[in-house]
């Protein structure tokens, strides 16, 4: 069944897609750049299905959508510098990369299991009053399926993806969009980690000079670091554990005990427990054995991401 198609400008539409949001569902809402596909930023079960639905191989780390600086700053920990760049370019196409707060309501999932946390406070009407009806972070990744051009109206994300989403908002075809720049922040140092559509001069008129993201850098100071590295070593497709590991299990075979990714087997649930099973672990123990996870669906980007942390 292909997802309705409301007026973003309809108040009960911007009801009805933030019930759907608060239910775990998923909503296409415009922004000033592209449509986005909206998810609640804090459930890890929705942010899995959201992956499922644009078909992505790898759970890059998504950027979390807020109403403004406030709300950012109970995520992140934003420095007086993340303040002045949220102060000048807020709402707008700035997306501010800040340390991860212990308490951040932004799931691993959504992060990639990452110590950082992304941020933007989007212009577009639709998108606010849809954040300010939901009353917390939307992550919304383009609404298109992996692998294919980013949508501009509404019904490019029909044609699209229709069929995968619960509900379209529809504000009109977005100003030709390019994705938000995106700038890492530490205390008073900042990094330009993506062009976008906020040029480089205009943020160095607020930050000073922006340091370059090395390719492949992978963090010290740890603002860089692209995916999750645990301190553990990690050892894949186990169907056992060795003397001194730890398991991480997958489907109704694994030891009694042992923490498992999802004992029915399901990918979904597995995907939305990888990260925060994996910081347990890493926490209690210095080598993990994990069960073998099947390469279909999402076990594809479950795989990508153990083989990055193992690597
Ligand atoms: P998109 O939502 O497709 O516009 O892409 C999100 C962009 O933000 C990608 O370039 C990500 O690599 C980047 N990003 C999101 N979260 C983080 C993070 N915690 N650290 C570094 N880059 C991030
Ligand atoms: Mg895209």
């Amino acid at each position: 069944m292909t997802a309705p198609v409301l007026n973003a400008a309809d108040p009960a539409a911007i009801a009805r897609a933030a019930e759907i949001l608060r239910g775990g569902g998923l909503v296409a809402m415009p922004t000033e750049t592209v449509y986005g596909l909206a998810a609640d930023a804090a459930n890890p079960r929705a942010v899995a299905g959201l992956y499922a639905a644009k078909g992505r191989p790898r759970f890059n780390p998504l950027i979390a959508h807020v109403g403004g600086f406030d709300e950012a700053a109970r995520h992140g920990q934003a420095s007086g510098l993340a303040e002045r760049l949220a102060a000048a370019f807020w709402p707008g196409p700035l997306t501010l990369v800040l340390p991860a707060r212990p308490d951040c309501g932004v799931c691993d999932l959504a992060r990639a299991g990452l110590d950082t946390v992304a941020l933007r406070a989007p212009a577009h009407p639709a998108a606010q009053s849809l954040l300010t009806a939901f009353g917390g972070p939307l992550v919304a990744p383009s609404a298109n399926p992996s692998e294919t051009i980013s949508p501009t109206t509404a019904a490019h994300v029909v044609e699209g993806m229709g069929e995968a989403i619960d509900l379209i908002l529809d504000g009109g075809p977005c100003r030709v969009g390019v994705e938000s720049t995106v700038v890492a922040v530490r205390g008073e140092g900042a990094t330009l980690l993506r062009p976008g559509g906020l040029s480089r001069a205009e943020i160095e008129a607020v930050s000073g000079p922006l340091a370059d993201a090395k390719p492949g850098e992978t963090g010290s100071p740890g603002m860089l670091r692209r995916h999750y590295a645990p301190n553990a070593r990690l050892r894949l497709n186990a169907s056992a554990p060795e003397a001194g590991e730890a398991y991480l299990g997958f489907g109704p075979g694994a030891p009694d005990g042992a923490l498992n990714l999802s004992p029915e087997g399901d990918l979904a649930e597995a995907a939305a427990n990888l990260f925060s099973c994996l910081r347990r672990l890493d926490s209690e123990t210095g080598a993990i054995a994990v069960a073998p996870v099947p390469e279909a669906g999402l076990g594809e980007a479950i795989n990508d991401r153990l083989r990055r942390a193992a690597g």
